[in-house]
């Protein structure tokens, strides 16, 4: 069977593809390596998307789910290793030799987690190293934490482990956060939380779990220990393109360039969400893609300019 639209991704753009492209009665299949919802799934608390008044992330994306299932979506959970997007027909090969095929392809593959690349990160993963607050947060109960980054996540997020942590040590390599106002001053106002201005982590160490990190002042280079039992990295994301091979054209940190209708430069193939080049990164705007990327689909099918 070929389908009229095969979307790559199940986060809040690929749902939203999802019920745009159902709705519009294409025959449609969404292919996640596991369960649908992406990052939305890892937010503890959504409070910026019109209509939600505040819940966890997994209240909407389920919600998102049953929508598209409803209108018609076939959902898959497949690996897919590779990906023939150039001829007339698209192919996505997944790890156990199966092949989707299908007119067009939506790539809402949304990001993953950044790494740090220091000693200690790769050793201590799951052992005191986490890149998820929500996941891993209630292992921390009284424990003393350390977490990376000054994005909205990073702050955002630091507030959330205040439930569990003793402590909590904000380190962040410059003198401002990036994170947006009411989050900064959610944490600056926080008891429990310590910002490390101007400072880096260099390693993470320890014995059978985290004992301490080596943190480095910017300014002066001087190194301190800081004695922690856990260390949340939350330093941004990389888009999740590796596998489209050279095939779509990227921006210089991997994004996939778009215009406004979510097509990209290979005809048939269009992208949404926080995979795509593009100012803000919300469910709000990955939605918007999805809805988008969904008519430019069913307008590239009927052959319409
Ligand atoms: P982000 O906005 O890219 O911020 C990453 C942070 O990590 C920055 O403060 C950056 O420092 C720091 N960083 C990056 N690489 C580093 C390294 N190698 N070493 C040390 N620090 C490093 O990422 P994010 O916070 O995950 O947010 C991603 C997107 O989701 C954003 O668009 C954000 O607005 C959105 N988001 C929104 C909400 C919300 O609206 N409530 C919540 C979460 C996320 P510099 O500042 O110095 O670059």
């Amino acid at each position: 069977m070929s389908y009229d639209v095969i979307i790559l991704g199940g986060g809040p753009a690929g749902l939203t593809a999802g019920i745009y492209a159902s709705r519009a009665r294409l025959t449609t299949i969404l292919v996640e390596k596991a369960f649908p919802g992406g990052q939305l799934m890892m937010c503890e608390n959504i409070e910026n998307y019109p209509g939600f008044a505040g819940g966890p992330g997994m209240k909407l994306s389920e919600a998102m789910r049953e929508q598209a299932e409803r209108f018609g979506v076939q959902s898959k959970i497949a690996d897919v290793e590779h990906l023939d997007l150039l001829g007339l027909e698209k192919v996505l090969y997944t790890a156990d030799k199966e092949e989707i095929r299908g007119k067009t392809v939506i790539l809402s593959l949304g990001a993953k987690p950044r790494r740090l690349g220091i000693p200690g990160e790769n050793e201590f993963v799951g052992r005191g190293v986490s890149y998820c607050a929500v996941c891993d947060g209630a292992f921390f109960k009284d424990k003393r934490l350390a977490v990376i980054g000054g994005g909205d996540t990073a702050v955002e997020d630091s507030v959330f482990l205040t439930r569990y942590a003793s402590s909590l040590h904000i380190v962040h390599r410059r003198d401002k956060f990036r994170a947006q106002r009411i989050i900064q001053e959610r944490a600056l106002t926080n008891p429990v939380i310590n910002v490390q201005w101007n400072s880096i982590v260099r390693e993470i160490g320890g014995g059978d779990t985290v004992e301490h990190v080596v943190l480095e002042d910017v300014t002066t280079s001087q190194q301190t220990h800081l004695p922690v039992d856990g260390v949340f990295i939350l330093i941004g994301h990389d888009p999740n393109t590796k596998m489209l091979g050279g095939q779509i054209k990227l921006d210089d940190l991997g994004y996939i360039l778009t215009d406004e209708d979510m097509r990209t430069n290979v005809p048939g193939v269009f992208a949404a969400g926080d995979v795509r080049h593009k100012l803000l990164r919300q469910i709000i705007t990955a939605c918007a893609d999805g809805a988008i990327a969904a008519a430019a689909a069913e307008k590239y099918i009927e052959g319409s300019p």
